[in-house]
């Protein structure tokens, strides 16, 4: 399944997400945040299960992707599937970047660089607050 225009599927006003999200979740998915390293959920989780977007849902990761980066953010090397997320060129703050975001609606969810572990050297480093942990039952 190829989405080549990169448009999410879910389209809100700010005003819905931000009456569907709380400050942190809406300030990080919808106004592009960052959290502070050390300071959100998961980065030193590694229990077993499922990490879905808090804005829409949608499975993004799971925890067998999950290492250990030392960044202070959860990290992985790949997402759930190839087109969970979508890749966006960032020129913030002077740097080139990989923006990822979710597939499904547009959220924010952090970058990608490529110093990540086999097998794909790749390290999809995200924000915390921009996912819900669903625990392996
Ligand atoms: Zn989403």
């Amino acid at each position: 399944m190829s989405n080549p225009t990169n448009a999410p599927k879910i389209s809100k006003s700010d005003a819905e997400w931000r009456e569907q999200l709380t400050p942190e979740q809406y300030r990080i998915l919808r106004e592009h945040g960052t959290e502070r390293a050390f300071t959100g959920p998961y980065w030193n989780s590694f229990d077993k299960g499922l990490y879905r977007c808090a804005a829409c849902d949608e499975a993004l990761f799971v925890s067998d992707t999950k290492f250990d980066a030392g960044c202070g953010w959860p990290s992985y090397f790949e997402p759930v599937k190839p087109d969970a997320v979508t890749e966006h060129r960032d020129t913030a703050f002077g740097m080139v970047r990989t923006e990822i975001r979710c597939a499904n609606c547009g959220g924010h969810l952090g970058h990608v660089f490529p110093d990540g572990p086999k097998p794909t050297g790749l390290r999809y480093c995200i924000n915390g607050h921009s996912m819900v942990f669903e625990p392996l039952k």
